[in-house]
């Protein structure tokens, strides 16, 4: 047996109570040598995972509560490998969730202010992985789909070969040259621009909610890692949704809402933290070592050494909104199709009543708006271009997502290079920080935190590394073992 270790613990603050705050707190305070006293602190008066999610109540006395996760929260196989691991590590089940998303090309000149009377039906549906021959839409006559059908799959195809086959040109710091754009990476395969516009951007731009020109700025090698990792993958939503992951990553966990941060500074023999209360007063506290696991953005105001690099990463702000106005919703399908869509495989899943869902995806050239239709007649709508009916809405929330670049790409591994890579990053002509995670005893965790797409995936990351940097074993971190 383990001896617990005699010596003072380590107090540790960890700032954000996301999913990315909430791992790292949890594998600190599960170190079985017990190390660690952590203290997970957040601004707001509830833990912030799922905190927008709505609960639906059971059809019937028998039924069990839905939850509708706000924003959404799947996961794919192969990329999400982390994520997984711990989902199985805490008894969190989940499911295979097939979409069927629709494609929508507004006219370019439909303003949002026209209303949603006038939007088109879908030109194209597609099934996720093609788990289904994807149906024909109820729209344009058959010659015009099949055109449109094959010329779709024939530009899939060569897109995908060129994942797997041609490498994004990397960033080459002797002469300070970054990584390739997707934007240039998108132009030099030739990938048709009616392609790109009316299909890949709508779709991954759903993904990564920000705007088509925000997605074609992101390193290439993000979205082609995504795409190669996700290959004929399955989509996953936990079954009783997020909230249910909270509590077992809180467990032991000291607890404090309402505590804002405002100054992170580093001592010679700890982090001094200054915040407000609720009530509005400030207070100041000190810890050995400080996580922050929020955004950048909030990070460099909190922690002015990173300020220069961390005001270079681009955020957004995006808007969620759950309700059932089905107005911008279009049938997407013949009659026939929709019956076999209906059909619910209940097997393997109790209760819950779980077919394919759709995701509806429309697309004005510049943006894109995603309307997923969730069970139980809840619409969760991201990015809206139309107004939606007030009356209608259940829950509308925003969001900072933190977007992707060449030159954030480079800040950010510069962050978190390990001390193998130092040496290539002393030669870099580009203006790098020389703080590394860690040092002066602060971390930084995050979706943003890793070389890849803002994910929950780089939560899980991040939160792990942490542990591992403090020696502490990763109970889910099979390469470890
Ligand atoms: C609309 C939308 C849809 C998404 N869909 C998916 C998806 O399907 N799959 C997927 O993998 N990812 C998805 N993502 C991305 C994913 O949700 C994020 O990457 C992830 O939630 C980031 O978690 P985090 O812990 O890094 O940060 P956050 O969740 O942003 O947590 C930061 C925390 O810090 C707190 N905080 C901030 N400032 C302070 C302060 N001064 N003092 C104290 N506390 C503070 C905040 O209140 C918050 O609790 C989606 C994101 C959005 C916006």
């Amino acid at each position: 047996m383990e001896k617990p270790q005699l010596s003072r613990q380590k107090t540790v603050a960890v700032v954000g109570t996301g999913m990315a705050g909430l791992a790292t707190a949890h594998l600190l305070h599960q170190d079985p040598q017990k190390r660690y006293h952590v203290t997970l602190l957040e601004k707001r008066d509830q833990v912030s995972l799922s905190a927008e999610s709505i609960q639906i109540p059971p059809q019937d006395s028998a039924g069990a509560s839905l939850w509708a996760d706000v924003p959404m929260r799947a996961f794919a196989g192969g990329f999400y490998r982390n994520l997984v691991r711990m989902y199985d590590y805490l008894g969190v089940k989940y499911h295979a969730q097939p979409f069927l998303f629709s494609f929508t090309r507004l006219p370019k000149h439909q303003q949002s202010s026209s209303g949603s009377s006038c939007i088109p039906r879908p030109q194209m549906v597609y099934a996720s992985n093609f788990h289904q021959m994807p149906p024909v839409p109820r729209t344009s006559d058959m010659i015009h789909w099949c055109m449109e059908a094959i010329y779709t799959v024939l530009c899939y195809l060569w897109f995908t070969i060129c994942c797997f086959v041609i490498s994004p040109y990397s960033e080459n710091l002797h002469t300070g040259q970054l990584s390739e754009s997707l934007d240039h990476y998108l132009r030099r395969i030739w990938l048709p621009q009616y392609y790109v516009a009316n299909y890949l951007l709508p779709l991954i731009s759903s993904v990564c909610t920000c705007s088509h020109q925000e997605l074609l700025n992101f390193p290439a090698s993000d979205v082609l890692d995504y795409k190669r990792r996700t290959h004929r993958q399955q989509h996953f939503v936990v079954t009783a949704g997020v909230q249910c992951v909270q509590p077992k990553l809180l467990e032991g966990v000291e607890l404090r809402l309402g505590v804002q941060l405002t100054h992170v500074i580093p001592q010679g023999n700890g982090v001094q933290i200054k915040y407000s209360n609720g009530d509005g007063n400030s207070s100041s506290d000190y810890f050995d070592l400080v996580v922050l696991a929020v955004s950048p953005d909030v990070a460099a105001s909190l922690f002015p050494t990173l300020d220069s690099q961390l005001s270079a990463i681009p955020t957004t702000i995006v808007e969620t909104v759950a309700h059932t106005d089905k107005s911008t919703i279009k049938p997407m399908l013949h009659a026939t199709a929709t019956q076999d869509l209906i059909k619910c495989s209940k097997e393997a899943r109790g209760s819950y009543n779980i077919g394919t869902q759709r995701i509806h995806l429309l697309s004005n050239g510049t943006k894109t708006e995603s309307v997923h239709e969730q069970s139980n007649s809840i619409l969760v709508t991201t990015n809206p271009l139309f107004p939606l009916d007030k009356s209608k809405v259940l829950r509308s929330a925003n969001f900072i997502r933190v977007l992707r670049s060449p030159l954030s790409r480079l800040l950010i591994n510069s962050i978190f290079r390990n001390r193998r890579e130092q040496e290539s990053f002393s030669d870099s002509t580009v203006s790098l920080s020389s703080w590394r995670n860690g040092d002066n005893g602060v971390y930084l965790a995050g979706g943003w935190c890793w070389d890849g797409m803002v994910l929950l995936e780089g939560c899980v990351v991040s939160a792990m590394r942490i542990a591992t940097d403090l020696g502490i074993t990763v109970p889910w971190d099979v390469t470890a073992a």
